[in-house]
This record gives C-alpha cells, structure tokens and sequence, in this order.
C-alpha cells in the first residue's frame, strides 16, 4: 500500500498554513462541539478556543444521526458562518462531508474534510476526496478493522490526495458500558505501519464525559499524533453527543494535562 512505512518512510506534514501543522512529533488539539448550533455558540466556542492557544476547530453541519428525527445540522449556511467567524479569530475549521455533492459547496469554507464513520468505506465519496488539494481525515469505521481504515485511505492516496489524515474513535464490540470501545491498539498499530499522522478521538471512543481525559492522555502515550475532543459552553444543552461533551472548564483542564502528557512522551 501507498499509505504504508514500507513505500514512504518519511512521515507525512500536513500544513494547513498560518503555521497551523499536524505532524509525526508534534501535538495538534481539535475541539469543538459535536454539532454547529448558533452564531452565540460559534462565537462562544472560538473564544475558548482561543484562550487555550488551539488553532483548529470541529464541528459538524452535517450531521449522521441514527434517527431522522434528531437535529442533522445547520447545513451550508451554518458552515458558511462558521467559516466567516473562524477565519476573523485565525482558525481552521474541520467538518464532515457526508456525500459527493457536498464537497464542491463544503470546499471554499473549510480546511480539513472529515470522513466519519459511517461513510469510512463509502468509496464513491473517497475516490471524489482523492480529487480534491484540501487534507482529509479518515474515522475508523464503526465495525471497522485497522486494515480496511488504511485500505480506505488507499483510496484516497491513490487518487491523488496525499494530504491524509487517520482517526481512531472506538469501535463496536460487545462491551455496553460506553458507547464505544476506544481501540488504543489501533494507534500504536496505525503508527507502525502508516507514514499518516494518527489523530485520537476520545469523546466518541469511549463515549461518556468523565472519562475523555483519562482515554485522551492515554492514546498520547500511545503515540497520538493530535487529539480531537468535543466541548461546549453547557454541553447538557447541546444539539447532539452532549453525554460526551466537556464544558470548558473540563475542556481547559484536560487541554493543560494534555499538553504535559505530551512533553512526557
Ligand atoms: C462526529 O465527529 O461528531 C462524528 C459523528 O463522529 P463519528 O463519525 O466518529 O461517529
Ligand atoms: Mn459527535
């Protein structure tokens, strides 16, 4: 394989410009919230962002739900907000794209395309990905092997975008105490066999508030090459994963832990 340490040994850099890099050896935290709600929330959410020095911010506008009937997102013109207060503040914005035509509309207003779960093996979708000069990040699938994420990053490589991101966040099993099982093997793995950056995701791998930091600071001494976390001002308001969200006072204190769990590794 293309995304393999055998073809390439030299790790991949991926910069997202203004001195924004996610790479082997270096720390890069994404936040945000689960999902985009209002201009209050942006503004919000940016703020804490920045008192915390963080350069890149998660959310989605276009929401996977597992019923129709939740909030699936605020859609392009949420994105197109979103994207006009991140870039005044000097932050980058990740978001997922759910299908082919959302990635012209998406393309003018973020900087790295999240692939989630649900679609790691929709491969019309990453074939189109391979086309496109913005960085992607891949999310393992939910009953997704280590070796079908690097194959569907295959996808994407081999159609030309090398600008590759992996992200563990838990798989499926048939433990029901969290949500997911958050497979820290997978990024020791991931580190050994790809030249990719490897991004952790805590809220969704384990699933419940109290227990993102301690699975957060153990996949950086796995070898996580960056974190990304939800958080919100009054997350048992949020439009969705509010369960697994962090309030900015959890956010901050686990940001500084973090960050010294990193200087240990
Ligand atoms: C998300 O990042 O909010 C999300 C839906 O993640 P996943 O695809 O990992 O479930
Ligand atoms: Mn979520």
């Amino acid at each position: 394989k293309l995304v393999s340490k055998k073809w390439k040994v030299k790790p991949t850099i991926i910069d997202l410009g203004d001195g924004v890099v996610i790479e082997e050896g270096g720390f890069q935290i994404m936040a945000g919230p689960c999902s985009i709600e209002s201009e209050d929330q942006i503004r919000k959410v940016i703020g804490h962002l920045k008192e915390n020095g963080i350069s890149i911010m998660r959310g989605g506008v276009y929401k996977p739900r597992s019923s129709p009937y939740s909030f699936r997102g605020l859609g392009i013109e949420g994105l197109q907000l979103w994207y006009q207060l991140a870039k005044e503040a000097g932050i980058k914005i990740i978001t997922e794209v759910m299908q082919v035509s959302q990635i012209a509309e998406m393309y003018p207003y973020t900087d790295i395309y999240q692939v989630g779960a649900r679609n790691t093996q929709n491969f019309n979708l990453l074939d189109e990905l391979g086309k496109v000069d913005k960085p992607v990040m891949i999310k393992r699938g939910i009953s997704g092997t280590i070796d079908e994420l690097l194959s569907s990053a295959e996808y994407v490589f081999s159609g030309g975008n090398e600008r590759l991101l992996l992200c563990e966040r838990g798989i499926r099993t048939y433990e029901s105490a969290t949500r997911n099982t958050m497979d820290l093997n997978a990024i020791a793995v991931l580190k050994e066999k790809t030249h990719l950056p490897v991004i952790s995701d805590p809220s969704h791998g384990i699933g419940i508030r109290d227990f993102v930091e301690p699975i957060a600071l153990a996949s950086i001494m796995a070898g996580a090459d960056g974190v990304i976390f939800e958080t919100h001002e009054k997350p048992e308001e949020a439009y969705s994963d509010g369960q697994q969200t962090l309030n900015f006072e959890e956010s901050t204190k686990m940001i500084n832990r973090m960050r010294k769990t990193f200087e240990l590794r």
